[in-house]
């Protein structure tokens, strides 16, 4: 893209209106370094307008009065509007985060089948007759909070967007989003395709800008009901405190550090495909990704031979190029992630293997070798802390109960993959792991749209994806009706 994108405000009740700030942040486009867009700088006002729309239409608006089933058909049809914009959609997401086309691709597709699934789920969620005292019929139901705040973050912009928003309009909420400010090009562009496809006005309201500002602003309102937060954990805190003010609940999914865990009787080379996968998809920008490798001793060498080779095939570069992967998202998170590095190697880390980075990838870009490290100290930073790159951790045992004791030796726990040929051992570890997903000869960095996705312990609580989300964003009710 070489003309600059211009800021378009903030998108209240279906259209784009100045932020009250007047001012604007700079785009960067991760793959070479460089301006390539601005957006507003979103405020507490600005906040204050978005909640107040968001209120409206779900209290008094059009967008309150739709049945679950008219809901869930402007849910279906707009997954098709998506599909209909995909690669116009995909480029954006691809500049903006700097992915490869195929990835961004494959993102584009993911926010189509989440409106989609919420589509046909929209008026499936129904409640329970309960047995009680006699002369009495009691009911549970389902209702919509309110209003939802969205806080997410710049590794899937596209994907949270539909992951997040897709469940709460499809229980009938009405919804405030604050996308990341390092990148937010696709949830406003998906704002304004929702205007499009026919959302009644402040269904959908997106409002840039910086966490500190419009994030904090959106996360204390008193006017919201419910947020969904993914990002960091130390954010997470704080949205957590926001929500306890306001008596208000909220998901949080906050990354992890997943293991995989490869037994010798493993099939090794379908193992080492997904591992050298799991870690490079988005640049190990991914809160699933596969960060740590716990390998059997007896299988160790050949195994970390096998997966060596396989990176020193990995090739990082522009979207364009569409190579195994991008950059990360900005010079501060290069940063963050060298000083870690340098930190791991002080500790006793050592270089297994490298990819590489394509010779025409731009100097300016903020590329990251993808790299294996070896002698980690399970008690070490690389083998506890997310790095949020593409760096895995490698680390041997001897024991299943090693196996299980290193793969619950942090905070987190996200997801986690296990690699045996021997069925009942490969479900008896899963079963001691904990993880909020658990892969079993395969991972899949956060799974199927269908499948319920949230962490344990520092990973954060609540469920996205598949149903459990749909209750995540509803309110129960119990009927008690006395008849005799
Ligand atoms: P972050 O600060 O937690 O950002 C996530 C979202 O929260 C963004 O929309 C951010 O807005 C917003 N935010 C920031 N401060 C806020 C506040 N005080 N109140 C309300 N909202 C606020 O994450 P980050 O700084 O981008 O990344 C730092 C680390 O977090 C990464 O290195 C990684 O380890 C982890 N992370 C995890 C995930 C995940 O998928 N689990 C995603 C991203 C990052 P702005 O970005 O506009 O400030
Ligand atoms: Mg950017």
């Amino acid at each position: 893209m070489s003309t600059i994108i211009p800021a378009k405000g903030v998108f209240i009740n279906n259209r784009w209106q100045p932020s009250s700030s007047g001012k604007t942040i700079a785009m960067i486009a991760p793959a070479t370094g460089k301006v390539f867009g601005e957006i507003a700088r979103g405020t507490a006002a600005d906040i204050d307008a978005a909640v107040a729309a968001a209120r409206h239409a779900f209290e008094k608006g059009a967008w309150g009065k739709l049945t679950a089933t008219e809901r869930g058909r402007l849910l279906t049809n707009f997954g098709r509007v998506i599909e209909k914009h995909a690669e116009e959609l995909a480029l954006l997401e691809a500049t903006d985060t700097g992915k490869p086309m195929k990835q961004a691709r494959a993102d584009v597709t993911a926010v189509s089948r989440y409106f989609e699934y919420y589509g046909g789920a929209a008026d499936k969620v129904h409640g329970d007759t309960i047995p009680f005292l006699n002369g009495y019929l009691v009911n549970t139901l389902y209702e919509p909070v309110g209003v939802t705040a969205h806080i997410i973050p710049w590794n899937y912009p596209g994907q949270m967007f539909g992951r997040s928003v897709a469940a709460a309009l499809a229980m009938g909420n009405a919804t405030v989003v604050k996308p990341a400010e390092e990148a937010c090009q696709v949830p406003m562009r998906l704002a304004e395709l929702c205007a499009e496809a026919g959302f009644p006005e402040g269904a959908v309201n997106v409002v840039p800008g910086l966490g500190e500002e419009a994030g904090a602003a959106l996360s204390s309102h008193r006017g919201v009901d419910f947020i969904s937060f993914t990002g960091s954990p130390e954010v997470g805190t704080l949205i957590q405190i926001a929500a306890a003010k306001n008596h208000i609940g909220c998901t949080l999914e906050l990354g992890g550090k997943s293991p995989q865990i490869v037994f010798g009787d493993a099939d090794l080379a379908a193992a080492v495909q997904s591992v050298a996968g799991a870690i490079v998809q988005n640049a190990g920008q991914t809160c699933s990704a596969g960060s740590r490798v716990l390998v059997e001793r007896r299988i160790w060498d050949r195994f970390l031979t096998d997966l060596s080779q396989r990176f020193s095939q990995i090739r990082a570069g522009t979207p364009a190029m569409d190579l195994d992967l991008g950059p990360v998202i900005s010079a501060g998170q290069k940063g963050r992630i060298g000083a870690m590095l340098a930190r791991a190697e002080t500790a006793g880390a050592r270089i297994l293997a490298r990819g590489q980075i394509a010779a025409g990838a731009p100097g300016t870009g903020y590329y990251v070798t993808p790299t294996i490290y070896h002698e980690v100290d399970p008690a070490s930073e690389l083998a506890r802390e997310e790095v949020f790159g593409p760096i895995l951790a490698a680390m041997p045992f001897d024991s299943e109960e090693e196996a299980i004791r290193l793969a619950n030796g942090t905070d987190f726990g996200l997801v986690a993959g296990v690699w045996s040929g021997d069925c009942s051992r490969a479900i008896r570890v899963a079963r001691k792991v904990r993880a909020g997903q658990l892969f079993v000869n395969g991972y899949g960095a956060g799974g199927g749209i269908e499948l319920p996705f949230g962490g344990m312990k520092k990973s954060g609580h609540g469920r996205e994806k598949g149903f459990e989300a749909l209750y995540e964003f509803g309110a129960m009710k119990t009927l008690i009706i006395k008849h005799d």
